[in-house]
């Protein structure tokens, strides 16, 4: 016996009974060791970070990394899963400043970095309580027990030894560059991390400035009144810092006279600067401009601001303050005719290509901003944030008369991906990793990854990686893997430390303490001698990028080289397998590529599922301020994790941008998850009645058309499921599954129901059992990766209670294998065709108006070959009995459009309402005729079939169990009785009932109906 079934599933509750089951029996932790000795299949876990609670994307990514592990260590596969936490940089640290109330860093300074770390160590782990329940209750396996942990001391030495690598190998170098800043948190990003924070329709001013010219001629035009060069720009807070305008040599500029001024700029720009129609003077070439002179627009030193200059070596050096500033007009190749004016404003402290033409030029460097964001010197704007001295500076030229257009512009600008300021290019010491050294070894690596969708490969993913550029992974902040870089006070000697043994080597060491904390501030405390000069050798400040850290993880999860120097050989190295949302292309899935080819020169995961973002149910962005944010929890509690698991696999493509709702899921529920629970309630249900034992897991020979059918599908489904998910393609596997399950019930169980009800257990009873037994256990093993608390369910039930020696969880059995021979193209082929047939006559009955219970004389087929004649015949019995009626007959399709109306109605005949012609709209070929006319005989078969309906109906309504014989009261007119003469013994077989030709009595279970147009008044009773 099976445990009885309740059709009534509840899937949460259900959920949480299996939940505690495999912790009892330690499923997980039997389902990896069991396949010790296998073949490695290594997923690496990118670690979330659990300062924040885990959001419905998070679970997204979770399950797609739990199902393929899942699928692998039922194909024998030894697949240790290690859960990781992300635990260091800025997010953490932002998250602790607000907190705490501060804006910035001489906030952390003044309280302390010590005790602001330690803030920054508990906040990590805020939520892990709710991220380790989450995981858990999803059915995500992966080991939250020994999880790897971004800060710990034997992670970050592993770090350190990785940038040790590079150090060896001249791969760092402290930059001295223009680099994207966030002025609020005080620190440069990589450009990862840029690409991260774009945002459009950003609105800046766009506006038009003269430059002052000194002397009496430009370019060889002798002036006679005061001229201006006219520039653009659209970050006003760079203009105190400029120091040359640039122009495009061989581009034509006009100068044209206004009022009583000349304005210089280029001649196919007249017409955006609303000067097309004013008296171009005289018109020059770039390269005559080269040179010419004009007057700062701030001297720096009236403001009290550094001037540096450009040296041949690139060093900047102060300059004296001159009497007479003027700065001059260069000319580079970057000068764009499509906007603007063809004169640039080149501030080199402000842009890269600014810089570079300083140094290229040997410019002066005025640096007018510091690293807040702020604006220095004693300007009237002094103080100000940059955005904020905009229009400040602005009105300053405006007063001196040298401001000659100011407007808005929208357009996209990059902003701090953690904390929304507007990222500001400034020139600075950065510490970079020289990537593009290997930028070759990156691109053919690529080509040794299969990506997930596969446009990804060489699209996203290959388009960062040929657009490379060197990694700035410093940052200027406090909760970090600290760079292991020391510096010598006295002759600037720099070393770079791979260790804690080596440190501690380190002739003249001193200032470490016990306990070990490699952290800042303690780490900055530890000095050693200098090997050049003797000098003190002390940490830079920096730390580094946590996107390294949680890239470092292949070697650093094991302390690698520390421990487990076998690590690049045991199999562990590289990951077959992970999976993260589509930004990580930029984030982990490239910082894991660049530091595995620096280290290794080779690539460390083999494949990688890519997944999209999920947006709302209206195909909005998420977002708490919209208050659109689906908790995945409130998911789960009201459908179940299998629900939404299901959910998230068949949806959609794991890359595209995918819906979300709890109404998705609830009806994923019913379409998928009920469907399959009722042919399991089903089956449960009636092989209890008789008792039914399976052999033995698999072993049948089955008997009808219909069994051999549904054994083909399902041997094709085990096929079709194994390749995609060897193919990394769940969705696909879960699509196939659900459709086979809608065959399942739809087709075979539906066509089979009376071989289950009918009274004797001959051959066929048993091998409608042994069959549907067979499907149910199979789907129970191809949906454990997927849905794995159901497939637990109905294994533990049909296999666990039946088989005592069968694994004991779906878990640790073998995934189901395909057996080929059971397949049957043609006769797969003939049923989808009867299915198809039987759909058309269906649609012909209700295009009469005739209910399927009443049996018809016959229907008239037509179909496009005799061989599919002969395939319908075969299966002519299944046909018949679904379109009740008594017999199947074929002509041509001609013929059977012809019979339209003719006594007839035809399936897919319409009128073609142009012409009247009767066309068929619909089936093409195939074409299903069903008589009007109704014999007497065949109507009173047909109320008794009706009748035979209502009484079922009844026993359910009133309670009683499938098996229970009843007593059924029946009162009408004279036709009923008539009928119930006639079908008496055929309703009393259906119903498991003795018929009794009286008014029900007191106490009975009664309904009274019009069937057919006579009156019946009907009773339902248990015997007994
Ligand atoms: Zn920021
Ligand atoms: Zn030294």
């Amino acid at each position: 016996m099976f445990q009885p079934v309740n059709s009534r599933v509840n899937f949460p509750q259900l959920e949480e009974k299996v939940l505690a089951w495999w912790r009892d029996k330690g499923i997980f932790a039997r389902s990896v060791e069991a396949r010790q000795g296998g073949q490695r299949f290594v997923l690496y876990e990118g670690p979330p970070t659990a300062n924040g609670s885990p959001g419905i994307h998070h679970v997204l990514a979770r399950v797609f990394k739990d199902v393929i592990p899942r699928y692998k260590a039922m194909k024998g596969y030894y697949t240790p899963r290690i859960a990781g936490w992300d635990t260091h940089g800025l997010p953490v640290e932002l998250e602790v400043e607000r907190e705490l109330g501060f804006s910035g860093k001489a906030q952390i300074e003044d309280f302390g970095i010590d005790k602001f770390n330690t803030r920054c160590r508990e906040s990590v782990f805020r939520y892990l309580k709710e991220w380790e329940e989450m995981t858990e209750r999803i059915g995500f396996w992966v080991d939250l027990e020994h999880p790897y942990i971004t800060m710990e001391n034997s992670y970050i030495e592993s770090v350190w030894w990785a940038i040790k690598q590079m150090w060896d190998k001249g791969l760092i170098y402290q930059g001295y560059k223009v680099t994207p800043h966030c002025p609020r948190c005080g620190t440069s990003l990589s450009s990862h991390e840029v690409a991260l924070g774009y945002q459009d329709d950003t609105e800046d001013p766009s506006v038009y400035i003269k430059f002052k010219i000194v002397g009496k001629s430009a370019g060889g035009f002798s002036l006679d009144k005061p001229a201006y060069l006219l520039a653009w720009t659209t970050t006003p807070w760079t203009l105190p810092g400029n120091t040359a305008l640039a122009v495009a040599a061989d581009a034509e500029y006009a100068v044209v006279e206004v009022d009583k001024e000349y304005l210089i700029l280029a001649s196919a720009l007249l017409g955006v600067v609303g000067l097309e129609d004013d008296k171009v003077v005289a018109r020059l070439r770039g390269s005559d401009l080269v040179g010419a002179e004009y007057e700062p627009l701030f001297n720096p030193h009236d403001f009290n601001i550094e001037r540096r200059r450009f040296q041949p070596n690139s060093e900047l050096t102060l300059q004296e303050p001159d009497e007479e500033l003027t700065y001059r007009v260069i000319a580079t190749d970057f000068v764009s005719l499509e906007e603007g004016t063809g004169i640039v404003h080149m501030a080199p402290a402000y842009g890269e290509v600014d810089y570079e033409a300083g140094k290229d030029k040997g410019l002066d460097f005025v640096h007018v901003v510091d690293l807040q964001g702020n604006m220095m010197g004693s300007y009237p704007f002094s103080g100000k944030f940059v955005k904020e001295a905009d229009p400040l500076i602005l009105e300053e030229l405006d007063k001196k008369g040298l401001l000659y257009r100011t407007e808005m512009i929208r357009h996209t600008y990059p902003f701090c991906w953690r904390c929304e300021a507007p990222l500001l290019y400034y020139a600075k010491q950065t510490w970079y990793i020289q990537t593009t050294a290997v930028k070759e070894s990156l691109i053919a690596g690529n080509d040794e990854i299969s990506w997930y969708p596969e446009h990804i490969k060489y699209g996203r993913f290959g388009d960062w990686l040929n657009n490379n550029v060197d990694w700035a992974f410093s940052r200027e902040r406090y909760w970090g893997t600290p760079l292991p870089v020391w510096r010598c006070d006295a002759c600037g000697y720099l070393d770079c430390v791979g260790g804690v043994a080596e440190l501690k080597g380190k002739p003249g060491f001193s200032g470490f303490n016990e306990p070990l904390d490699l952290h800042r501030p303690f780490i900055d405390e530890v000095t050693f001698a200098c090997p050049q000069c003797g000098g003190n050798m002390n940490r830079v400040p920096e730390v580094i990028d946590c996107w390294f850290d949680s890239g470092a993880m292949p070697v650093a999860q094991y302390h690698y080289p520390f421990e487990n120097d076998t690590l690049l050989e045991d199999g562990r190295f590289p990951a077959d397998y992970i999976c993260e949302a589509v930004d990580q292309t930029r984030g982990w899935f490239y910082s894991l590529h660049a530091i595995s080819t620096l280290l290794f020169n080779r690539p460390c995961f083999k494949n990688v599922i890519c997944l999209g973002h999920i947006l709302d149910a209206s195909g909005e962005k998420m977002s708490k301020a919209k208050g659109n944010v689906v908790e995945p929890g409130v998911v789960i509690d009201k459908y179940g994790a299998d629900a939404l698991r299901w959910y998230l696999f068949t949806s959609s493509p794991p890359g595209n941008v995918r819906r979300f709702s709890g109404d998705m899921v609830a009806e994923v529920t019913r379409r998928f998850l009920l469907t399959l629970w009722n042919v399991y309630s089903f089956f449960v249900t009636y092989a209890n009645i008789d008792q039914f034992v399976p052999a033995s897991e698999g072993s049948l020979s089955a008997e009808s058309e219909l069994d051999r059918w549904i054994i083909s599908e399902l041997n094709q489904l085990v096929a079709e499921v194994t390749s995609a998910l060897d193919d990394y393609s769940p969705t696909e596997a879960g699509r196939k599954i659900e459709g086979f399950v809608d065959g399942l019930s739809n087709w075979y169980v539906r066509r089979s129901r009376r071989r289950f009800w009918k009274s004797e257990n001959d051959a066929d009873k048993l091998s409608a059992y042994n069959t549907l037994y067979q499907c149910l256990v199979t789907l129970s093993k191809l949906l454990a990766p997927f849905t794995p608390f159901v497939a637990e369910e109905l294994y533990q039930n049909l296999v666990g209670s039946v088989f005592p020696a069968a694994p004991e969880s779906v878990h640790l059995a073998d995934f189901p294998v395909a057996d080929r021979s059971k397949i049957s193209e043609s006769l797969m082929a003939d049923t989808r065709l009867a299915m198809k047939v039987s759909s058309l006559g269906r649609a012909a009955r209700s295009q009469a108006g005739i209910k399927v219970r009443q049996p018809l004389a016959h229907a008239i087929v037509s179909v496009s070959s005799p061989s599919e004649r002969r395939g319908l015949e075969r299966l002519k019995p299944q046909i018949i009995e679904e379109l009740n009626v008594k017999e199947l007959e074929f002509k041509s399709n001609t013929e059977v459009l012809k019979l339209d109306g003719q006594g007839y109605v035809v399936s897919g005949v319409e009128v073609d309402r142009g012409k009247g012609v009767k066309v068929p709209v619909s089936g093409g070929v195939y074409n299903v005729a069903v008589p009007t006319e109704i014999s007497p005989e065949l109507k009173a078969e047909g109320l008794a079939r009706e009748i035979v309906h209502r009484l079922q109906t009844m026993r359910r309504s009133a309670g009683f169990d499938i098996a229970d014989r009843i007593v059924a009261y029946y009162q009408g007119d004279d036709y009923i009785g008539h009928v119930m003469e006639v079908w008496g013994a055929y309703i009393e077989m259906e119903t498991l009932s003795s018929l009794i030709a009286e008014p029900p009595v007191e106490g009975v279970f009664t309904a009274s109906y019009k069937l057919g147009g006579y009156e019946v008044l009907l009773g339902v009773k248990k015997l007994g």
